[in-house]
């Protein structure tokens, strides 16, 4: 046990994952909780209610140690004002209504005065077309979007490494739309109810044919066989 966990510090200790990258700014925050304002209340149409439980998650991740790529430890505080020092919004999508070019899901734009942020706005969008066709972003590909964007804010800048969070493009880590999911809750419990239906059918029905059976057997062997 002891020599496997010495082999794998070595193994980390020799991966050349270890890159380094630039850092937009080192110490943008200073020794401030930073406010965060997460708008999910001015929201386009495919917004999602648990896209902003995977911006929570992804500030969690962040003060949690994030990818240790960070020479402090961020202290959040959401907050319901619109000065907060990280504004979070939504857009349906960047493509059309921000002109940025195709592939980007989500920005950071810091002001930067005297060295420090200012403060940091976080535009995120809900989903991309493919073609013509409407494809929502899932809830892990939204957490994964908000921890790449929140790094910026606190002044990571993108890393080389294509396992690292800030590494410029994403892989879709799920299709699954949260909007769709909550569309059809009704229906899919509605088709449970459905099915404990058809399962008390068929139960009544093996039941009737136990007794038709029962019959048949008296028929053939008479009254003593069962
Ligand atoms: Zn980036």
């Amino acid at each position: 046990m002891l020599a496997v966990l010495a082999l794998l510090f070595l193994a980390v200790l020799l991966s050349p994952s270890e890159n380094i990258y630039p850092e937009l700014n080192p110490d943008p925050w200073g020794n401030e909780t930073i406010t965060v304002h997460i708008d999910d209340r001015n929201v386009p149409a495919h917004y999602s209610p648990s896209y902003r439980v995977q911006v929570e998650k992804a500030l969690d991740y962040w003060s949690e140690g994030g990818n240790g790529k960070l020479g402090y430890t961020p202290e959040f505080r959401i907050v319901d004002v619109n000065d907060a020092d990280i504004l979070i919004m939504w857009v349906e999508n960047l493509e059309a209504e921000a002109g940025v070019e195709s592939g980007v899901a989500g920005f950071a734009r810091p002001y930067e005065v005297n060295g420090r942020y200012e403060h940091v706005d976080i535009v995120l969008e809900t989903g991309n077309y493919a073609g013509y066709s409407w494809r929502q972003y899932g809830d892990s590909n939204m957490q994964e979007i908000a921890k790449h964007e929140i790094g910026h804010a606190l002044g990571l800048g993108h890393s080389n490494n294509r396992k690292d969070i800030m590494y410029p493009t994403y892989d879709r880590m799920d299709d699954i739309d949260p909007l769709l999911v909550q569309r059809t809750l009704p229906l899919i419990i509605l088709g449970a109810l459905l099915g404990a239906g058809i399962v008390f059918y068929h139960g009544g029905g093996w039941l009737h044919s136990r007794k038709k059976r029962e019959r048949l057997e008296k028929e053939i062997f008479g009254e003593k066989e069962k």
